[in-house]
């Protein structure tokens, strides 16, 4: 880091001060000045409520609130809900659930800031103008790349909560076509941002935003298991399983298998719950020490097995703005960028494949080209 920063022009390290000094200080700013929302807390309800007493509190549907609670959707809303048969523990755990969801506000705003810095990074910072090729492995420094992921749990995960997150944005927009949420057009927007920033800079939120994302990344890059990480999950298979998840939650959630519509099987494997200290089911807990064991030699494999996002935003990365693109005249294909890449997205951009696996602009492929043949650009330079 510091060969990396002596280097840069002066150009490159004013940028660098407006850059730490703008997003330290819309960061701060944000946290004083976050608008005060009501809020409701479980201690404002009890089974003497009916369901279309606390569904618009919630900020949910009347039928969301009858799922949770286990009812069938077409259950009274009008009676008091020790009427319906639902017992105070119930009750009390479907309302820790719901309220555990309230979205922060804030939270879209730090995705935003560290997204923006995080492309500023790969496009103006990572390579010092003072730096010649040959010292090529001091582009792009990991322990920068390291305060961002930390800045992404911190800020965007334990600091704010689960919500509002990547996955969730996908999966509220399906739930909200089977009448879970009163207004769709929200989810949508909401879904809109998120998946506006993985096409801006290819999963540029994934890479440097999203904080269950940060924590399989940090576990990723402590260096154990060196051997095993060499080989890497092919794309084809981690791809089958994360589609087929997919389908199979569509498929549930529309009741189109089942009978229980509304039913979303990703409830049960959501580490965002972490954040909240919210371990509802065992499967949450069985997934994250899963996940957090893998990622010590498996790139996050909760991205490339699991996540809706990581699935929708793979299909949208087609069309991102900013991303790694390869000189082939330059390029001698000695293959350094397909060794230092974690998954198989290297070996796939550099061959033109036509189903590349997923880029999660990391930039671990930017500091190792003998012949400088792969920047991060955006696509219509040259
Ligand atoms: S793919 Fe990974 S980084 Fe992206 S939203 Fe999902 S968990 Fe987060
Ligand atoms: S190393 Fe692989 S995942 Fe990382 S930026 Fe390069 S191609 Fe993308």
């Amino acid at each position: 880091m510091k060969i990396w920063f002596e280097h840069l022009s002066k150009k490159q390290k004013n940028i660098v001060a407006l850059t730490a000094a703008s997003a330290v200080l819309l960061t701060l700013a944000g946290i004083v000045f976050q608008p005060k929302v009501k809020t409701v807390n479980i201690n404002d309800f009890s089974l003497d409520n009916s369901i279309s007493d606390i569904a618009p509190k919630l900020g949910i549907t009347k039928k969301a609130l009858a799922r949770e609670l286990n009812l069938k959707l077409n259950v009274s809303k009008k009676k008091p809900i020790k009427k319906l048969g639902v017992s105070q523990d119930a009750f009390t755990h479907s309302l820790n659930h719901l309220l555990s969801h309230k979205d922060s506000t804030l939270k879209y705003y730090f995705y935003f800031i560290l997204s923006l810095s995080g492309l500023i990074y790969l496009l103006k910072l990572g390579r010092p103008d003072k730096l010649e090729i040959k010292l090529i492995k001091h582009y792009y420094p990991i322990s920068i790349y390291v305060l961002f992921l930390f800045a992404s749990v911190i800020l965007c995960g334990f600091l704010l909560g689960k919500s509002p997150n990547p996955m969730e944005g996908v999966v509220k927009v399906f739930k909200s076509m089977v009448g879970l949420y009163p207004e769709p057009a929200v989810k949508t927007i909401a879904f809109l941002f998120f998946i506006s920033l993985a096409v801006i800079g290819n999963k540029i939120i994934c890479g440097w935003a999203c904080p269950f994302g940060s924590i399989q990344e940090l576990l990723y890059i402590i260096p154990v298991f060196k051997k095993i990480k060499k080989k890497k999950l092919p794309f084809w298979l981690a791809n089958s399983i994360r589609s087929g998840l997919f389908i199979i939650m569509l498929l549930l959630l529309f009741a189109v298998v089942g009978n229980k519509k509304g039913f979303v099987i990703y409830h049960y494997l959501n580490p965002f719950n972490l954040f909240n200290f919210d371990f509802d089911y065992a499967s949450i807990i069985i997934t994250l020490i899963l996940v957090s064991g893998f990622s010590l030699f498996v790139y996050r494999p909760f991205c490339q097995l699991i996540c809706p996002f990581g699935l929708v935003s793979w299909i949208f990365e087609k069309i991102s703005v900013f991303k790694i693109r390869i000189d082939y005249q330059k390029c001698t294909n000695c293959g350094a960028c397909v060794n230092a890449c974690p998954s198989q997205a290297a070996y796939g951009i550099l061959k033109k494949k036509k189903m590349t696996a997923d880029c999660f602009s990391c930039a671990r492929c930017l500091s190792v080209c003998p012949v400088d043949a792969i920047t991060y650009k955006s696509i219509f330079k040259k």
